[in-house]
Parts: C-alpha cells; sequence; structure tokens
C-alpha cells in the first residue's frame, strides 16, 4: 500500500494508472476504521481497479471544536487494515496540505441543509461540500463510494457532483451494523459498555416506527411516543423525522414521497449518534 501524504504525489501516482484506462475507485473517511468503512473499501474493490482511501479528520466540517478535538483517531490500526484488506493507496495529508490558508468557500445547498444535521449543525454541510470537492479534484476518481449512514451527506455530494458537473459516479452502500443492530460509528468507542446498550434506542425506534407506519398509523402520533420514549430512557433526541429520501424533504405520510425514509440523531451520554432506517425503497 502506497502512503502518500500531499497532492502532488497522488496527482502523479494515479496520472500513470489514468493514462492506462485502470478504475479508480475512491472512498474519502475521517479514519478510526470499523466495518462500515471496510465494507465501502470491499465494494470499491470489487468495482474499481485501484482502490484509494483518505483518512482526514476535517475541520470545517465540525461545528463543535470539543467534537473535533475527541474525534477518535486510530491511525496505526488503520494502516494495518487497509495493509490486510490490500487498498492499493492511502492518502493521508495534513490540514495545512488541504488548507493551505482559511478556505473562504461556503457552500449552500438550498433546501438540502437546513434540515436534519444541517439544522442542529451549522455550517457542517459547506465544510462536507467543500472537503469532499477538494478530494474528488485531487483523486479525480471514477467511482466513490459512500455510506447511506449519512443519508443526507448522500443527497449533499450527489447535488454537488450534478451542480459542479463532476465526472464521478456516487455509490452509496448500506449501514453495516452491529449484531444488537447499533449502527458502526467511529464515535462509538467513546461510548461505556452501558452507554452501547442504550444507544439501542435508535434502531429499536426507527424500526418500531417504520412497522407502525407500513401498518397505516399516523406518523405525528408514531414520533409523538418515540419522543416519549427517549425522554423515559433520558437520551436527549435531536430529531427523529420522516423524510423524502432523495430530497430530505420532511414528509408527514408514506404517501406523500416515493421513497421515503426515517432519520434520527440523538446523544448518549455527550456521544451524538445518527442512524436512519428506509421506509420505501425507490
Ligand atoms: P466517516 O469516517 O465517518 O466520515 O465515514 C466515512 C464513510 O463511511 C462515509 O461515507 C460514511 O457514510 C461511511 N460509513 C460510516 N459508518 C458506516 C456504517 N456503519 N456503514 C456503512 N458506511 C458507513
Amino acid at each position: 500500500m502506497k502512503i502518500l501524504r500531499t497532492k502532488e504525489a497522488v496527482k502523479s501516482e494515479l496520472s500513470i494508472l489514468k493514462n492506462s484506462q485502470t478504475s479508480i475507485g475512491f472512498v474519502p473517511t475521517m479514519g478510526a476504521l470499523h466495518e462500515g468503512h471496510l465494507d465501502l473499501i470491499k465494494k470499491a474493490k470489487l468495482y474499481s481497479d485501484y482502490v484509494v482511501v483518505s483518512i482526514f479528520v476535517n475541520p470545517t466540517q465540525f461545528n463543535n471544536t470539543e467534537d473535533f478535538d475527541k474525534y477518535p483517531q486510530t491511525l496505526d490500526k488503520d494502516m494495518v487494515l487497509l495493509k490486510e484488506i490490500e487498498v492499493d493507496c492511502l492518502f493521508l495529508p495534513e490540514i495545512q496540505e488541504i488548507y493551505p490558508r482559511t478556505p473562504r468557500l461556503k457552500m449552500v445547498f438550498e433546501g438540502l441543509d437546513n434540515t436534519l444535521e444541517g439544522e442542529f449543525r451549522p455550517g457542517h454541510f459547506s465544510g462536507v461540500g467543500v472537503v469532499v470537492a477538494k478530494l474528488l479534484n485531487i483523486v479525480n476518481p471514477h467511482k466513490a463510494f459512500f455510506g447511506q449512514k449519512d443519508l443526507q451527506q448522500v443527497a449533499v455530494i450527489r447535488q454537488l457532483i450534478y451542480d459542479l458537473s463532476l465526472d464521478v459516479e456516487i455509490i452509496a452502500l448500506p449501514t453495516v451494523r452491529e449484531a444488537s443492530g447499533l449502527a458502526l460509528s467511529s464515535r462509538n468507542m467513546r461510548l461505556s459498555i452501558q452507554e452501547k446498550k442504550e444507544a439501542l434506542i435508535l434502531i429499536e425506534s426507527l424500526t418500531f416506527a417504520k412497522s407502525e407506519l407500513l401498518a397505516g398509523k399516523d406518523w405525528l402520533s408514531i414520533r409523538n411516543q418515540i419522543e416519549d420514549r427517549f425522554s423515559s430512557q433520558n437520551i436527549r433526541l435531536e430529531y427523529f423525522e420522516l423524510v423524502n429520501s432523495a430530497t430530505m424533504e420532511k414528509i408527514n405520510s408514506i404517501e406523500a414521497s416515493a421513497s421515503c425514509s426515517i432519520c434520527t440523531a440523538a446523544y448518549v451520554g455527550d456521544v451524538r449518534l445518527i442512524d436512519n432506517i428506509t421506509v420505501i425503497e425507490d
């Protein structure tokens, strides 16, 4: 596995491949790798000849400096995993390499970034948009792989690709979970054993709400029940919303949209977790 730390090194490594028609797959990550990341990488290997993974904890997408400072970093372990899975190239830039100067560019994804994560993490999707545009520009892959665990992020990135006419195919893959149902997340490393049990309220509520919806129950009364469940367990719920899976628009019934999902975010202790479930597929 090649470990490259500069834009120039990545560009020169990949320019040789591009001339030889090799297809390049790209998996951007913030490290602290788990099976969810590895699943994206395995799919990238399946669908491309050469796979680049980046590890970069992007400061501009954290609206909360404490969250950034506490973001788990397990670089040595990550590198072992990436070598084992035979990734071709790891792009490992320092902050200075990506942001030699503080960027002035802010991105607005009208209608997409003012709800859910965008509402509770102001500026988050601007940071995501700018860093993903930069990384895609450096790696210039044929395909880039993202997790549906971050459903709104996928919608934002699809819009970015479309609006900037970028020549890359976005492949979104299902959420990988622990046997308990808990969605894998780098932030889970910060949960105690007890908190990990408490965190199951997210997937249990999503599953319950989905089955109630499909049984014809009213969304607003389902959501009230869920809110009561969270408050009785002393878990701070930020949102629990039924949305159109493509536009992220909040809806109040499953008839209102062709494909819809329920998205949620909650604090378990001081760890903020997100999850979602598809109710009706495309
Ligand atoms: P992160 O390192 O959290 O920025 O995530 C890097 C990529 O992995 C993003 O596209 C995430 O959506 C994806 N990802 C994170 N957790 C999971 C999971 N449990 N299953 C599948 N993909 C995931």
